[in-house]
């Protein structure tokens, strides 16, 4: 604009004629041009105008220094979008206005207004149309998974829910029960299997205590005969009250409902007070229970407890071991303070095979063997409780001969 600009000879400012040549005339042709002096004074006003000012009075420091951009409106309504510049022409300072309407941009903006609302309701349905099926899609096996986790019964506990594999939230649920079902199925059959074994267990006592008496009544004898037959179903009794005592005691311990009384006591003491218990059962077999460790050696629980977890031990040590055999129980202390307390006898062993299930409630290893001594196979499964109520654990030592039982147990000021 600046070059196309000039004083004619009666000093009227003029726009080159030939301009409409020029390449960018039509930018020229579209846009709106005011020029002004300084103070205000119209020098030039371009056709399109139309006689109409173009922004008004020159604003203070309009157009200095560079482009002044704004947004104004002519006379006749027309919005506009304005950018202004100080020239000087022939020594004469003069303000440039060029500005471009913004009718074609806001009717172009009416027009995408209209459109949007008028595609808005479409727009609205199709989303909804294409939500719902997403959502049926995405529920569907959630649904699925409510069904099959309503059939799940007590008698159904084996089932488990679809869609565990997917790697969405929808698996990581699936997984979450599924291991929850699994939990509770073992549960289940843990306590049927006790269940079972402990009726077992207490029918065979039972049923020994009938059919002795039975047989008495059926032959008449003297009362020598008479006090036997009373003597072994006393026995058969007293197996019966160390069952129920031992189902008791896995009950309340199953129930959380048993309470520790832990004090501070010597180790060596408790492995000797345990020992004095098989006195007269040690002497009958003729063996030896040697009592051998570290007298120093203190330990921190409940001593109840303790003592039974290593009466348990040794009591099977004793049961277990031949005539005349001797029996070692150890106290020992380990440098970082924690207590170990060992039973090794020389009896039959154990093999290997069973060595991992030997603390499981009921098993016993030979039904035969146990049958004598008359053990229910719950000896070492209430020794491991009482020892991991303790934080400590009871183990059974690889040996060539025999049997090794060690309690491990924390150090008596952590326990
Ligand atoms: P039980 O009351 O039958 O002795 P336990 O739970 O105490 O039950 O022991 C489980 C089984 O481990 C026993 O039946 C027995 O077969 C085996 N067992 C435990 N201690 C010994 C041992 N010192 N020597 C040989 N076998 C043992």
């Amino acid at each position: 604009m600046e070059g196309l600009l000039s004083f004619g000879p009666g000093g009227a400012l003029t726009l080159r004629e030939d301009y409409h040549n020029h390449p960018e005339s039509k930018q020229v042709l579209e846009r709106y041009l005011e020029v002004l002096s300084p103070q205000g004074g119209v020098l030039y006003r371009n056709q399109r105008l139309a006689g109409q000012a173009l922004g008004g009075n020159p604003i203070p420091g309009e157009g200095e220094g560079g482009y002044s951009s704004r947004s104004a409106r002519l006379q006749d309504g027309t919005p506009v979008r304005m950018v202004s510049r100080r020239h000087t022409l022939d020594g004469r300072p003069l303000l440039l206005r060029l500005a471009y309407s913004e009718k074609p941009i806001w009717a172009r903006f009416e027009e995408l207004a209209v459109a949007s609302v008028l595609a808005m309701p479409v727009v609205l349905a199709l989303a909804g149309f294409a939500g719902y099926l997403l959502a049926q899609r995405t529920l569907a096996p959630l649904e699925i998974m409510a069904r099959r986790a309503e059939q799940i019964t007590s008698e159904r506990l084996h089932e488990r829910l679809p869609n565990a594999e997917t790697g969405d939230e929808l698996g990581h649920l699936a997984r979450i029960f599924n291991s929850l079902l699994a939990r509770l199925e073992q549960s289940f059959e843990q306590l049927r299997r006790f269940t079972s074994d402990a009726s077992h267990e207490l029918r065979t006592p039972l049923t020994s205590i009938r059919s002795v008496g039975e047989v008495r009544l059926q032959n008449n004898g003297s009362s020598d005969e008479y006090r036997d037959t009373i003597g072994s179903m006393l026995e058969e009794v007293n197996r019966l009250t160390a069952l129920i005592d031992s189902l008791l005691t896995i009950s309340r311990a199953d129930e959380g409902r048993i309470q520790l009384h832990p004090t501070v006591f010597s180790a060596m003491d408790l492995a000797r007070e345990a020992v004095g218990l098989f006195d007269v059962l040690v002497e009958e077999k003729h063996q030896k229970l040697v009592v051998e460790g570290n007298e120093d050696v203190s330990v921190k629980g409940d001593r109840v407890f303790l003592r039974q977890a290593l009466v348990n031990v040794i009591h099977n040590a004793v049961k277990y071991s031949p005539v005349g055999g001797t029996i070692f129980v150890r106290v020992k202390h380990e440098p970082a303070g924690s207590l170990r307390l060992e039973v090794a006898d020389n009896g039959p062993g154990i093999a290997s095979e069973h060595s991992a299930r030997i603390f499981d409630r009921f098993y016993r290893v030979d039904e035969s063997r146990s049958r004598g001594p008359g053990g229910a196979g719950l000896g070492l499964s209430i020794a491991q409780w009482a020892v991991r109520m303790h934080g400590g654990d009871i183990q059974l030592l690889p040996t060539p001969a025999g049997c090794t039982f060690q309690i491990c147990l924390p150090p008596a000021s952590n326990a």
